[in-house]
Formats: C-alpha cells, sequence, structure tokens
C-alpha cells in the first residue's frame, strides 16, 4: 500500500510505477533479494518497491554480461558500438523531463539542478563517449588497445543518474560490458537509464543494473568473472574494496570522498567569490564529493567577505526539490541528516561559531537550513571531515604558502578552488595543490572532456577525458 503518493502531475512526469525491477541480460526482472522502498527525502513518503538482487542475481548478471562480452560487444567494430551510444544520449535528451523530475522525487535535489546539470550532463557524457568508441586507436594510448571484459560498476546516491552515465559510457565506448549497483537510497533513474538501454536497442547483457544494498555492491566486486572495478562513494567503502581486491590481479578505479578548500586571496573579485562559494558548498545540498566545504579566506578581507557571505546565503530557498525556485532542496535520507547533525553539533562543542540561515524549512522531509561555521581551526572535526551537507567551514590565512599548507592538509585531495585576479598565483597555487581538479575563479564546473578524479585518500583513476579511457582498455 502507498504511504504517499506524490502530486498526481509530478507522478505523471516521472511516469513513476508503484514497483521497479532489476534489468538483467537485456529484460526486467524479479530479483531474489528483499525488496526495497525508495523514499521521497522531501516528504519522507515512500516513492515505489524496488526489487533488489540476490548473490545469485549478481552471479546470472555477470555471466550475462560474459557472454554479450564474448559474443557481441567484444568484437563490434568501434563505429558501430558508437551507433548504439549516440542512440542512449539521444534517448536521455528525449526522456530529459521524466528523468529530471524522477531524480528530484527520489534524491531530493532542486528541479533546477536535475534539471539543469544532472540530466544534460548525463547525456553530454553519453554523446562525447560514443565520439571517442571507434578512435580508440586515436588516444594515444598504444596502436591497438582492448577492452577489459566486464566492468563491476558500484555507485552513490548523490549524482545517481550522472554517476550512471560516468560509469556506463566510457566502459560501453572501449567494448567492455558492464554491471552496475546503484545506490539503495536512489535506484529509479538508473532503472529509468536501463529503459533507455533497451529502448536503444543494445544487445542483451551488454548493460544489467542490479538495485540493493552494500552487499550487492560487495557481490558484484568479489565476483571471479568481473575483470574491472569502477567504485564511486566513500572512502571507507573504497579502502574495504581496495583490500579485498588485493591480488586478484583486476583494474581498479576509485572515486572516493573528499574536503576540498575553496581559497580566497585579497586581490580577489568578493562578489564573484561569494557566488562561487554558495554555488561551491550549497549546490546539491552540499552532497558532493568535491564541494568546497572548507573556505580559506585571506584574512584582510575575512570579515567583509564573511558579511557579504551571510547576506546571500541568507537569501537562498530550501524546500520542496520540485519547486523551480528552490536553491537547496532535500537531504537524501534520514541517516545523512543524522550525520550532518552530528558533525554541526560537534563544530559547536569544538568553539567554532556556528551562523545558520534563519530561512523557513518544510515541515516534513529531510532538510537542513545552510550552515556557515566561522572561527574553525584545522584540527576540529567540522574541518578534517566530510560533513557531506550544506555546512561550510571558514578558515583564514595569511600568504600564500599558508593557504596552500592549509589546503593541503587534508587526507583527501580532490578538487580545489582558488579565486585571486593574478593569473601566475593561480598556476603557483595549482600546482602546488595535490587535488584531482583545481578551478580558477569558478567552482563545480563538469565537463566530460576533463579527466576527474583524485589524489590520495579521494582515490585514483580518472573518468572522463583521454585520461578516463585508460581505465577501461589493455594497452
Ligand atoms: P557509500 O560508500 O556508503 O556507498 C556507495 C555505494 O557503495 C552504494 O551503492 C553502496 O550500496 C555501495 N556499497 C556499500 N558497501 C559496499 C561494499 N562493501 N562493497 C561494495 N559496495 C558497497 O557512499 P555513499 O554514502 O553512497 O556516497 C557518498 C560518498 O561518495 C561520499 O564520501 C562522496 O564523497 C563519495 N563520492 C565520491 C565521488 C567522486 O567522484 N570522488 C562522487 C560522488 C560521491
Amino acid at each position: 500500500m502507498w504511504e504517499y503518493a506524490p502530486a498526481p502531475e509530478s507522478r505523471d512526469i516521472a511516469n513513476l510505477k508503484p514497483n521497479y525491477r532489476m534489468f538483467v541480460d537485456g529484460q526486467f526482472v524479479e530479483g531474489g533479494g528483499e525488496p526495497l522502498k525508495t523514499v521521497n527525502p522531501g516528504t519522507e513518503e515512500v516513492l515505489a518497491e524496488v526489487s533488489t538482487a540476490s548473490t545469485a542475481d549478481v552471479d546470472k548478471a555477470v555471466k550475462a554480461a560474459r557472454r554479450a562480452y564474448d559474443r557481441v560487444w567484444g568484437k563490434m567494430p568501434g563505429a558501430e558500438r558508437a551507433k548504439y551510444i549516440f542512440r542512449i544520449a539521444r534517448l536521455v535528451q528525449e526522456r530529459a523531463r521524466e528523468l529530471a523530475v524522477l531524480e528530484s522525487l527520489d534524491n531530493g535535489k532542486p528541479i533546477k539542478e536535475s534539471r539543469d546539470v544532472d540530466v544534460p550532463t548525463a547525456a553530454a557524457h553519453f554523446f562525447y563517449h560514443a565520439g571517442w568508441a571507434d578512435k580508440l586507436g586515436y588516444a594515444g594510448l598504444g596502436p591497438d588497445p582492448r577492452p577489459l571484459g566486464v566492468a563491476g560498476q558500484v555507485i552513490p546516491w548523490n549524482f545517481p543518474l550522472l554517476m550512471a552515465a560516468w560509469k556506463i559510457a566510457p566502459a560501453l565506448a572501449c567494448g567492455n560490458t558492464v554491471v552496475l549497483k546503484p545506490a539503495e537510497t536512489t535506484p529509479l533513474s538508473a532503472l529509468v537509464l536501463a529503459e533507455i538501454i533497451q529502448q536503444a536497442d543494445l544487445p542483451p547483457g551488454v548493460v544489467n543494473i542490479l538495485p540493493g544494498a552494500g552487499d550487492v555492491g560487495a557481490a558484484v566486486v568479489n565476483h571471479p568473472d568481473v575483470d574491472k572495478v569502477a567504485f564511486t562513494g566513500s572512502t571507507e567503502v573504497g579502502k574495504v574494496i581496495q583490500r579485498q581486491l588485493a591480488g586478484t590481479g583486476k583494474k581498479l578505479t576509485l572515486e572516493l570522498g573528499g574536503k576540498a578548500a575553496n581559497i580566497v586571496f585579497d586581490d580577489a573579485p568578493l562578489d564573484q567569490a561569494v557566488e562561487g562559494i554558495v554555488n561551491g558548498i550549497f549546490f546539491n545540498q552540499g552532497h558532493v564529493c568535491c564541494a568546497g566545504s572548507r573556505l580559506l579566506v585571506q584574512e584582510s578581507v575575512a570579515e567583509e567577505l564573511l558579511e557579504k557571505l551571510r547576506v546571500r546565503v541568507s537569501t537562498l530557498r530550501v524546500g520542496d526539490p520540485l519547486d523551480k525556485n528552490t536553491d537547496i532542496g532535500a537531504i537524501n535520507s534520514r541517516e545523512q541528516l543524522a550525520k550532518i547533525q552530528e558533525l554541526t553539533a560537534s563544530g559547536e562543542a569544538e568553539g567554532a561559531q556556528r551562523w545558520t540561515s534563519a530561512c523557513p524549512l518544510p515541515d516534513k522531509g529531510f532538510y537542513f537550513a545552510p550552515t556557515v561555521f566561522s572561527n574553525v581551526s584545522q584540527a576540529m572535526r567540522i574541518a578534517r571531515e566530510e560533513i557531506f551537507g550544506p555546512v561550510l567551514s571558514v578558515l583564514t590565512f595569511r600568504t600564500p604558502d599558508e593557504a596552500v599548507a592549509k589546503a593541503n592538509n587534508t587526507p583527501y585531495g580532490l578538487s580545489a578552488g582558488i579565486w585571486t585576479e593574478k593569473g601566475s598565483r593561480i598556476l603557483w597555487a595549482a600546482q602546488k595543490m595535490r587535488a584531482g581538479v583545481v578551478w580558477a575563479n569558478t567552482f563545480n564546473r563538469f565537463d566530460p572532456t576533463a579527466p576527474f578524479g583524485g589524489y590520495q585518500e579521494s582515490g585514483f583513476g580518472r573518468e572522463g577525458g583521454r585520461t578516463g579511457l585508460e581505465a577501461y582498455l589493455d594497452v
């Protein structure tokens, strides 16, 4: 029985069904695992019931992927593969509205982000990789790069469709077949992507999508017939997978957590920087691995910048993810909300100064008002741990050397931002920073042509760009 039904219009646009099944060997089938209920975090109500995979289902999916690889996909000319991948890209565009509404319902992100970022960027990823499929010999990776075989892929809940596109598109372009497990709180858009894959007429078994919890992810990555593992998620689980795969010979890429520094120098255009800081930490409720969660501001402009920032953050609207005016939607789950509350409480207990926007929050649903901590020291948990929520920790510095030293004082290394008028300083700081991406006078920009990935405990391997192909090829 429904504990809730979303407004009829959004349900219609999202083409929401009461039940979703997993996608194996070209068919939607019931899984042997315990079905899960996926919840709308904006209202706390159940959206749909989703079938999950058992260990036997994982085995079936890997076998289907192996057959598809051996018989069809692994030997198909690149130009033929490209046609299928282009078709997927076009269908994502055609079904953009449905996907955007569904993503906001299942994830909680504001519709303007799912509509303008997640869905178009997912389509762009398929277009970009379709273009590579027949040019792999020209990618500078050697004369005859070969696919690896079956790719086992596990993704998180913060960009459910986009992460699926980041994983599936390069794997297919390079001639691999796929078994993908979406996150347990956000399985729906990946299953609509499965419909699109079926609609695009991909040979059965080329892509298999298995919802479920961590145990299903573990069964996928540890399956002996999986050749390559691509994981995006927490550093904690990434480390477990790395240990489990040691000695198996499987190729592994890990895209893990982050605690990015966004550095504002005293010559930066402050109003522009404020926009970048807001985008850096409040985009997608701060559920972003590369979020600019540590603001490092030069002491001489700190007060002025903080004042401007508070004024700007006060204007952000928190609320219904489907409202086009919403800036910050719902936190993805009760667990994530509790984690954010626990870490912000630790910030106060450790002596940081908390400022929270007075914006009203809906009565139901998982919401958290944008929060800025000042007087933060490097030793505090809010300066060291990934909060993965709309919470900014502000630290100050006096010299460029100190800024870079503080930026690098983290076990992570996924991204960073620099705000300054001086081009030479951008180049200097970008070279000194241990971060996979350094944005200058902007933040959170993504493009399929640019490789993305981390240093240190943010993982290894790159996704996107020519470099991203290396993860799916033997040379
Ligand atoms: P998570 O590690 O808890 O879960 C990620 C996925 O792994 C889920 O699908 C989960 O079911 C699965 N999983 C859990 N245990 C597993 C196991 N033992 N073996 C295999 N799979 C398992 O992370 P999350 O909370 O879903 O996502 C948030 C994290 O993801 C954050 O740390 C964030 O920084 C990170 N992230 C990183 C990137 C990146 O590109 N670096 C992008 C997005 C998110």
